[in-house]
């Protein structure tokens, strides 16, 4: 053992988030309760991890090994917040071009 801990590095969980999304890891995402977000991800082990994100106190939760024995932020919690944030631009989007249509331009 070289005794050595592993920093916790933020562009690296952001990476790893970021690939979770890319290979549509990120299975279910739905809002439990207005500003708490549920999120189900399959873990490269194809585990199902759950988490849990409360964005008026800006906390999340994940039942991933990882975040329960460090209780670190972890790459699932950050994919399904990316995801969430894709969701509602998405969203946003399409609203405002079905409004845009309801009117003519001459
Ligand atoms: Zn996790």
């Amino acid at each position: 053992m070289s005794g050595k801990v592993a920093k916790y590095k933020p562009y690296t969980i952001l990476g790893r988030a970021a690939k979770i999304l890319n290979q549509h890891r990120v299975i279910y995402v739905d809002v439990l309760e207005p500003g708490v977000i549920r999120g189900v991800v399959r873990g490269t082990n194809d585990r199902i991890y759950i988490v849990t994100i409360n964005i008026r106190d800006a906390k999340a939760s994940c039942t991933c090994p990882y975040y329960i024995f460090k209780g670190i932020t972890c790459k699932h919690i950050i994919a399904v917040l990316l995801k969430y944030q894709s969701i509602v631009r998405r969203n946003l989007l399409h609203h405002f071009i079905r409004e845009s249509r309801g009117h003519h331009f001459h």
